[in-house]
């Protein structure tokens, strides 16, 4: 597959950089070939029909469009009625020989992707606009540190795969329970603990987990340090990174994936993605 290049910085440096989207065009109808559930909340969804499409970085992006019933058929109200439908996801292994790709689902009992998912069979079709991709593991930075809920899992995973030799790394991932850890291909270096901690939230809301990493998390000045979640425990983290522990604000990318108690596309939820 062919990757593009990497540029170490945009925008300032410390792995952020310019948007980048290959080949920016309008929706792609794509097919399902494939489901299946890594874990009991996740829906893993294979798709074809991205051949052409160029991988933009780990972390990327699309709006998927979908249609009230399995396929958009041939009526034009339904193609109005996706672009009313639409969610921003992250882009998994995205092969522009083959145009297959797969994207992995949170099942978390509301809206409109989630239950999609959920009943997604192999032929159902959805339209895929992008990706775009925003984030590159910086080499310069003394450690990385990835902070995110189980939505933030898929886009972690994917940079963790372009860690280098030598690149200390740590990971803080919500999870609701025990049942929902994956493996992140992470390995302990011998003397020192695991690198992955994973926060159980139980009871508790999703994104408190992750919010009270708040006071707790410490990292050198130069690190790098992503974080994606829910749009209140991505905003307090960042506070708490560059406020109180002092790191350069170009040093954190912090991405607010979606906001408890709104719906994507709710003015009151902002633009999926802000708080870089
Ligand atoms: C750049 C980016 C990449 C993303 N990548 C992924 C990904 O790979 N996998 C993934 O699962 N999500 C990902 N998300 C998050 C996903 O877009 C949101 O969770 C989205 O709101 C789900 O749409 P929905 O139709 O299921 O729920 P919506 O209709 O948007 O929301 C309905 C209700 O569910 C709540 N809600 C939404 N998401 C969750 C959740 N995870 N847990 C609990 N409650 C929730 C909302 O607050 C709202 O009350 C990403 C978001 C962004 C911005």
């Amino acid at each position: 597959m062919t990757q593009p290049p990497r540029t170490p910085a945009g925008r300032g440096g410390a792995g952020r950089r310019e948007q980048r989207s290959a080949r920016r065009r309008g929706p792609v109808r794509c097919v399902v070939t494939a489901v299946s559930r890594p874990t009991p909340r996740t829906v893993r969804v294979e798709i074809a029909g991205l051949a052409g499409v160029e991988p933009t970085g780990p972390d990327q992006r699309v709006t998927l469009a979908f249609p009230t019933g399995r396929t958009f058929g041939t009526d034009p109200a339904e193609a109005a009625a996706a672009r009313r439908r639409r969610r921003t996801y992250t882009l998994l292994d995205l092969d522009p020989e083959t145009g297959s790709a797969a994207i992995e689902f949170v099942v978390h009992g509301a809206g409109i992707a989630g239950p999609w998912a959920q009943q997604a069979q192999p032929g159902d079709e959805l339209d895929v606009t992008g990706p775009i991709g925003r984030f590159d593991l910086d080499a310069d930075a003394a450690e990385h540190v990835l902070i995110c809920d189980e939505t933030g899992i898929p886009a972690a995973r994917a940079i963790l795969r372009g860690r280098t030799a030598g690149m200390r790394v740590r990971v803080y991932a919500e999870v609701s329970d025990a049942a929902e850890r994956v493996d992140l291909g992470l390995r302990a270096e011998e003397g020192t603990g695991s690198p992955v901690t994973w926060l159980e939230r139980g009871a508790r809301a999703p994104g408190e987990a992750m919010a009270a990493l708040v006071g707790e998390v410490r990292c050198e000045p130069s690190a790098q340090v992503w974080v994606a979640g829910e749009a209140s425990a991505v905003r307090a983290l960042r506070t708490h990174l560059v406020a109180e522990l002092g790191l350069e604000r170009r040093r954190v990318t912090a991405v607010a994936y979606w906001t408890a108690g709104h719906a994507e596309g709710d003015p009151a939820s902002g633009r999926p993605g802000e708080h870089d």
